[in-house]
């Protein structure tokens, strides 16, 4: 018998989601983003993009930066520009390497709706100066997400995606708008990783980003998948 191993302090806790109609939970493996999927988007941080000649791209979030939808979460430090990105979320239920399009429905467990919240003020320099996005995006609570829905083998192809702040509109788009659509992020993304289950992929989000203050209520959703809300609270 193999002796239980012991740690000096208690290892972190594995990070979960609800799974809609199910006791268990989802345990999250790694968070990916990509960027500038939404030509609006992309022209809206004055970085268009031109699929005939680019290359998606991708950066990750710590899976201990996940909150789950109903939050209220700290206004974080070290920004002035805190902004809120409405997102369709998918879930990888098997893994898959190198995968082809006209197969990667076969790695989806489902999918949810998510806020991809970003220190706007510290990523634009770290963008302008060459210098990596994480203290721009991987950010303690800053990975909201609801409910997982499971839709096994399923491709979103289209769909209202949508935000408010305190009621008012902000972001209206729909998910057939994504530049690299659902068969293409997972095919791309996995020329460079073993995609697992358990991992989560943000697609990206629709234009009309903006800063939050304390006491702000956002709502989203994706149609016909669910809803998203965070409140957001006090500076640390
Ligand atoms: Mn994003």
């Amino acid at each position: 018998m193999t002796p239980m191993t012991t740690y000096l302090f208690n290892p972190p806790a594995i990070q979960s989601l609800p799974i809609r109609g199910q006791q268990e939970r989802f345990p999250i493996n790694r968070i990916f983003c990509v960027g500038r999927n939404y030509h609006a988007h992309a022209v809206e941080m004055g970085r268009p993009v031109d699929k005939s000649v680019e290359q998606a791209f991708y950066f990750t979030k710590s899976p201990q930066t996940l909150v789950e939808t109903g939050a209220t979460v700290d206004y974080p430090p070290a920004t002035h520009n805190y902004h809120f990105e409405m997102e369709l979320v998918l879930a990888i239920g098997k893994e898959g390497f190198r995968v082809s399009e006209a197969q990667a429905h076969e790695l989806v467990y489902g999918y949810a709706a998510g806020l991809d919240m970003t220190r706007r003020d510290l990523q634009l320099v770290a963008r302008d100066k060459g210098r990596p996005w994480d203290t721009g995006k991987d950010i303690e609570q800053g990975s909201v997400c609801s409910e997982i829905v499971p839709m096994p083998g399923v491709v979103i192809e289209n769909g209202a995606i949508a935000l408010e702040v305190n009621g008012v509109t902000k972001q209206s788009s729909n998910v057939d708008k994504l530049i690299w659509n659902i068969r293409e992020i997972i095919a791309d993304l996995s020329t460079y990783y073993h995609l697992q289950p358990g991992d989560l992929i943000y697609t990206g989000t629709p234009e009309g980003v903006g800063a939050v203050v304390t006491g702000d209520q956002i709502t989203g959703r994706v149609e016909g998948v669910a809803e998203v809300a965070l409140t957001i609270g006090a500076a640390e």
